[in-house]
């Protein structure tokens, strides 16, 4: 079967509209899940003061982004529907004539342009919102700085992996996501080994732990379980944010757990213990090595069914192109796709939460449970966290269990 341009542009258009209205349904839900008052119980560790300015943060948080989905959808609609993808390729076109510099200016247009565009929304999500509720720490000049680093970032990963991927294109034709996939394979390895080497220190400074007691609480730990202490450093979280946040990183010797300066400035040597006995739980669950196994095959799945569609014309000229271009149809693959994307990323999710609650069953086997269960508690508080999310939009967005999820598995027993 083939579709025509029509009706391709037609199928588009009906998947953003689909997306745009089921994510504002699920945001509108969520929202309107919040209840005005909390129990006692709940009351005692985040008092009815905090909740309403969690709420009051939620409110704001949600109706802004209300605002900024509603003009992306119009922008894509507008851009889909005058055909402007296809209107920017002929401008291109008469001045590069080498499929990959053109496919690249095509994409960094697209993207400092939707960069541009969104500025004033930036802007205000760090320094008024976040501000207001006290949580911004980002200065006018960390702003820029973090924009440029981002944009450099970019320009090398991005531009280096759309040219490889038009590159063998040309050569193989259809048969190029064969390749490709083992390549990006490859590439997701080193990202993950190298993240905490290469690409954090560009926007963060990393140090080892200070001496003192929280090293030698650690210390014990660590030997206890079996995980080098070397590989726990601190990071300058506050240098963005007061939000607080422990992750960990990397595989084999390149593994890391680094702590927030945030999260020490806040909690006890306990809480904090906690919290890495949590990470260590991670890694000693193998989370890491099945989410990277998980996310390659996802790849090769995505660039399969790319290889379907990567070099029809049709796609091209339903974006407004006059030939079949690449670069066009990658673009109408990203939309075409999302559905697919949405569902696989769903089962992602899902993994994830599973796996937080492992990590959380090892911390409390391994050190001690109201341990955990305070420094939960403190970081929700002091991240005003949603206490009452709706169980739908739990589903489809939240890589972590709520925090009353959490708490009651934790403490049962
Ligand atoms: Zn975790």
């Amino acid at each position: 079967m083939v579709f025509t341009p029509q009706t391709i542009l037609t199928i588009i258009l009906l998947l953003v509209v689909a997306g745009f209205v089921f994510d504002t349904f699920l945001s509108w839900l969520n929202l309107r899940s919040q209840p005005d008052d909390i129990p006692d119980s709940v009351a005692a560790f985040y008092d009815r003061e905090k909740y309403r300015k969690s709420l009051e943060y939620h409110r704001h948080r949600t109706n802004f982004s209300f605002v900024t989905s509603t003009f992306s959808f119009l922008l894509s609609v507008a851009m889909l529907y005058f055909g402007g993808f296809g209107l920017l390729d002929s401008w291109l076109r008469p001045v590069i004539d080498n499929e990959i510099l053109l496919a690249l200016v095509f994409f960094g247009v697209l993207a400092i342009a939707s960069d541009i565009l969104t500025l004033p929304f930036q802007l205000y999500s760090t320094f008024v919102i976040e501000e207001k509720y006290g949580f911004n720490k980002t200065t006018i000049r960390t702003f820029i700085g973090d924009k440029l680093k981002g944009y450099a970032v970019g320009a090398i990963l991005g531009g280096g992996l759309i040219s490889l991927l038009i590159y063998l294109i040309q050569l193989i034709g259809p048969d190029f996501w064969i390749l490709f996939s083992l390549l990006a394979a490859i590439l997701i390895l080193l990202i993950n080994m190298f993240y905490t080497t290469i690409f954090l220190p560009l926007f963060n400074k990393l140090t080892p732990l200070e001496d003192g007691e929280l090293k030698t609480k650690i210390e014990s730990f660590s030997k206890t379980v079996g995980f080098p202490l070397d590989n726990v450093f601190v990071m300058d979280g506050s240098k963005r944010s007061n939000k607080a946040n422990a992750f960990f990183s990397g595989i084999g010797r390149k593994k890391k757990i680094v702590l927030y300066d945030t999260l020490i400035a806040n909690h006890n040597t306990d809480e904090l213990v906690a919290v890495l006995a949590h990470e260590v739980g991670h890694y000693k669950k193998k989370h890491i090595i099945f989410g990277y196994i998980l996310s390659v095959v996802q790849v090769v799945f995505t660039l399969f069914i790319l290889s379907l569609m990567v070099q029809s014309e049709n796609v091209s000229l339903a974006l407004g192109g006059t030939q079949s271009a690449i670069h066009l149809n990658l673009l109408a693959f990203g939309i075409l796709f999302s559905p697919i994307s949405g569902l696989t990323g769903l089962f992602m999710s899902m993994y994830s939460r599973r796996n937080e609650f492992e990590a959380d069953a090892y911390a409390k086997e391994t050190f001690s449970g109201p341990a955990l269960a305070s420094a939960l508690k403190k970081l929700s508080v002091d991240n005003l966290s949603d206490l009452y999310p709706h169980p739908l939009y739990v589903f489809f967005h939240y890589s972590h269990p709520p925090l009353l999820k959490r708490l009651a598995v934790i403490e049962q027993s």
